[in-house]
């Protein structure tokens, strides 16, 4: 359960400067930039940590249910930036343990996102279960609104049912459109996304399938 969650009463009242520290202008009290990329569902924040050399110039936020992969996740990047203190590197990578299913709205303005990665997401397979899936009309609004025009929804998973079940409801929704296997191939973050979480590693030793579906957030109607 979630009821312990604490959660923003909207996103200007979030205080990213503990989780960016390094993008805190302490002289004018307020962070020098926004988080523009989401990983819902981080894990164990491999797809985080490639993503941060690969966008050096966004801030890159883990969202993840569990406490202790969060705190796993939180440490492992701090370790990084410990590491690489000299080149401040990592300083774009940060975790925030919450229910991203709950309240994505008191976090992210409307539009700040450009990017938002599912990858691997928790399958739910029994009939009964599929309303708790991460990718269903009503969230799709709610991705939908915290994403900018042109923005990328990814999607990865071993499950063929549920890579039907997420372009199925992405297909029918007003808002997203599917991108082509030719844009697919020539997106790094494809790339990243299907090498580098610790599930698709996972899948990659038992030579799993990998089905990947990215769309794009249109234009709102007029
Ligand atoms: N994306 C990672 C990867 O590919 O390695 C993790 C995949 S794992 C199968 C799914 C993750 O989503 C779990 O770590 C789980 O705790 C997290 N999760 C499930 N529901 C969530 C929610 N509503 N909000 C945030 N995280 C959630």
């Amino acid at each position: 359960s979630d009821h312990q969650l604490e959660y923003p009463l909207n996103p200007d009242a979030m205080d990213w400067s503990k989780l960016y520290p390094y993008y805190y202008d302490s002289d004018k009290k307020e962070m020098t930039k926004n988080v523009t990329i989401a990983d819902i569902g981080c894990g164990f924040g491999g797809l985080l940590v490639d993503l941060s050399p690969a966008f050096p110039e966004d801030l890159i936020l883990g969202m993840e249910i569990r406490v202790q992969v969060t705190n796993y996740v939180e440490d492992r990047i701090i370790a990084l930036r410990n590491n690489h203190k000299a080149e401040n590197k990592y300083q774009n990578i940060s975790v925030l343990r919450g229910n991203a299913m709950k309240f994505l709205p008191n976090f992210f303005h409307k539009a700040q996102l450009s990017k938002m990665f599912f990858c691997f997401p928790d399958p739910h397979f029994k009939q009964r279960k599929h309303k708790a899936r991460i990718i269903t009309n009503t969230l799709l609004s709610e991705y939908a609104y915290v994403l900018k025009e042109g923005g990328v929804v990814y999607t990865i998973t071993d499950v063929e049912d549920l890579h039907h079940w997420m372009v199925k409801h992405l297909e029918e929704h007003p808002l997203f459109e599917r991108l082509s296997k030719d844009w697919e191939s020539q997106d790094k973050c494809v790339t990243i996304m299907r090498n580098s979480t610790e599930e698709g590693k996972k899948v990659e030793r038992k030579k799993g399938a990998k089905y990947i579906a990215c769309f794009k957030r249109l234009p709102n109607p007029i």
